[in-house]
């Protein structure tokens, strides 16, 4: 089912496979989780292998890789943990498409080189407590001063925010009565840690080792070569940031569900009940059979509105149907494999519950299953 693979994916991979096997087994992940550590090991070792330069121009020294590369990297990264693939997601992807997509020369030469050396990681903070879904109703400000911008407000929750070195910014910059909120939206590079900035970590129950946190700004003052791309136009800014990153979740969600499914596969066929391996009941062989064909299917989805955005430019329809597909097929998958474990599948330290609460998490992030499906509706010609 590697149809849509090239020889380098299929050997980025293995490759990936490796490395997490050895370095990051499931004891390793509980214990990280449980303690709350930051996976700096994981970012530096990231870096060593060039895998941080995934998404960076070869000019900056990096791989100039496809979004689909992307994708492959941070499904089988996510196979292993989303506190890992997350970090991945939005220390790297983000910092590099948006530099892509709008930021200048001088900004693309400070920052892209220190994303491929693992020395500059992102995190992207468009939500706010207030302005979820609805983020244009975002109330945190900036506004003009001598030689750049004061921000103030709270953004959150913004994954890997407290260990970013650069947290993408929008903020409110003008407001035009009677036209649309997106108006006047700016996007600013906000360098870590500044005077003015604190976080709050979220009580999440999983990517504990990431952390999600609030972002506090009160009178943060950043220079005008803070702004990334245009002033008031940092909502078509982050519209073309959406297919990548939504992709990247995609593919994650996809990671986190296979991994569920080849965990309740060993599962059954070890755990014996009434004389043998309960893999024998058909009440716990086809859930485990149907999640395998959904998490299948979303896979091919995934990997063709990857490949859709590498050839032809923004999908977000395409994006959308991956992204609210893989959500749900996840959900489905995890749910199934923690059932088939049952009650050492509802432990605390469990890993069947871990993912269960992972993919939860994970349907949230980039906009929920049903603004995916506003989104698409909307390309359907329906609202
Ligand atoms: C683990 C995690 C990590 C995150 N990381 C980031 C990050 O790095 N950066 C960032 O900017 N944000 C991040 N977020 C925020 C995320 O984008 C928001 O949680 C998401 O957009 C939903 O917003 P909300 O939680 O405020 O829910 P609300 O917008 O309040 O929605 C509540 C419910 O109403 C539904 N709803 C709302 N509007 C509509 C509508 N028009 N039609 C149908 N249903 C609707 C929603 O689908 C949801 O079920 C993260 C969230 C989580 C959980």
């Amino acid at each position: 089912m590697d149809v849509y693979l090239s020889p380098d994916q299929l050997e980025l991979r293995a490759e990936v496979r490796a490395f997490l096997d050895e370095n990051y087994p499931p004891e390793r992940i509980l214990q990280m989780e449980t303690d709350e550590e930051y996976p700096d090991d994981f970012y530096r070792e990231c870096a060593e292998r060039g895998w941080t330069g995934i998404p960076v121009p070869v000019e900056h020294g990096g791989r100039d890789g496809s979004v689909l590369d992307l994708c492959v990297f941070v499904e089988e990264v996510g196979k292993t943990s989303i506190s890992l693939s997350t970090l991945y997601i939005t220390g790297t992807i983000f910092g590099s498409h948006a530099l892509h997509i709008c930021g200048s020369t001088e900004q693309a030469d400070r920052y892209l080189p220190a994303i491929v050396a693992g020395e500059k990681r992102f995190a992207l903070a468009m939500s706010e407590p207030g302005a979820g879904s609805d983020f244009a109703g975002m109330e945190a400000t900036a506004e003009r001063v001598d030689g750049g911008w004061r921000l103030n407000g709270v953004k959150g929750p913004i994954s890997g925010a407290e260990r970013a070195e650069i947290i993408i910014t929008a903020a409110r910059t003008s407001t035009h009565p009677g036209q649309p909120r997106r108006n006047g939206i700016t996007l600013f590079l906000v360098e870590n840690p500044a005077p003015g900035l604190s976080f709050e970590v979220r009580k999440f129950p999983a990517m504990k080792a990431l952390m999600v946190d609030n972002v506090h700004y009160d009178d943060v003052v950043v220079g005008d070569d803070a702004v990334l791309g245009e002033v008031d136009e940092g909502w078509l800014n982050l519209a073309k940031l959406m297919d990548p990153e939504r992709l990247a979740n995609a593919a994650q969600a996809i990671g986190v569900a296979q991994a569920a499914i080849d965990d309740g596969v060993a599962y059954a066929r070890s755990r014996e009940q009434y004389g043998g391996p309960i893999s024998r009941f058909q009440a716990i062989s086809h859930p485990l059979a149907e999640a395998q064909a959904e998490v299948a299917a979303a896979r091919l989805l995934v990997y063709a509105a990857a490949h859709k955005r590498d050839i032809e430019g923004a999908c977000p329809m395409e994006v959308s149907m991956a992204k609210m597909l893989a959500n749900n097929v996840a959900g489905r998958a995890t749910s199934a494999a923690l059932q088939v474990a049952g009650a050492a599948g509802w432990e605390r330290d469990s890993h069947f519950l871990r993912r269960n609460i992972e993919v939860r998490g994970c349907e949230l992030g980039g906009g929920t299953s049903q603004i995916q499906r506003n989104i698409i509706s909307h390309y359907m010609g329906l609202r």
